[in-house]
């Protein structure tokens, strides 16, 4: 594999680097975690998951290219770290977690730092989140199969989706998607590795070829 993340990939988005650097990583992470929160990698969060990395945590957000009126959608709370980034740049963040106990974690450490511009739901993000669309932006943090099809339709016109692709456990590759019109520019970002999306949704395939679909 090569050099990952490669030379040409930097955070030069001012306002990302300005919100990594206020957000208390260390309250969401577990005690027993704290002493590794500002170190750039992943740690687990209890229920099997993952606190991503830093770096991707911000390229992710460079990546959907918000502003401060922006309307996003995020698919994953986890522990609510990105949760909390995505609130300090965009208007509205509409976040869908289906672990409970995680998204009411998230929950609360994000009222008790004071943004109140974040929505929760427990459920199955493969499905979006219909009644708030559309988005501007749309971030997956865990592996879809493919390309969820809800998410692009509940994606607005000029709107950027950033998702992981690829098989639980194997090669994922992180994507940036833009939609215009009709259209959706796919750009192919790297190499990474996030834990699954889950769904028990009709049309969310599994044991897929992945070279046929993306
Ligand atoms: N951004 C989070 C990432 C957590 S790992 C963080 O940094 O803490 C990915 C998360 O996606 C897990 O919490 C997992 O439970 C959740 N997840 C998996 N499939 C999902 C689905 N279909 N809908 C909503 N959340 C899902």
């Amino acid at each position: 594999m090569p050099k990952w993340p490669p030379r040409w990939i930097e955070i030069s988005d001012k306002d990302v680097l300005a919100a990594i650097a206020h957000v208390p990583r260390h309250r969401f992470v577990p005690e027993a975690q704290r002493q590794h929160a500002y170190e750039d990698r992943p740690l687990p969060i209890g229920h099997g998951q993952t606190i991503s990395q830093p770096f991707i945590v911000a390229l992710m957000t460079q990546l959907l290219e918000l502003d401060s009126q922006a309307r996003v959608l995020e698919i994953g709370t986890g522990c609510g770290y990105q949760t909390a980034i995505l609130a300090e740049l965009a208007a509205e963040v509409y976040t869908i977690e289906r672990i409970p106990e995680l998204s009411q974690r998230a929950s609360r450490i994000l009222s008790e730092l004071g943004y109140d511009n974040v929505h929760f739901r427990v459920g199955d993000g493969w499905q979006g989140w219909p009644q708030a669309a559309p988005f501007d932006g749309i971030i997956v943090t865990a592996a879809a199969p493919i390309w969820p099809p809800q998410l692009l339709e509940q994606l607005a016109d000029g709107g950027r989706i950033v998702l992981p692709i690829g098989p639980a456990g194997g090669d994922q590759i992180l994507w940036q998607g833009i939609k215009t019109g009709s259209q959706l520019i796919r750009n192919r970002i790297g190499p990474v590795r996030f834990v699954p999306l889950i769904s028990d949704a009709d049309d969310h395939p599994f044991d897929i070829e992945y070279d046929d679909l993306i």
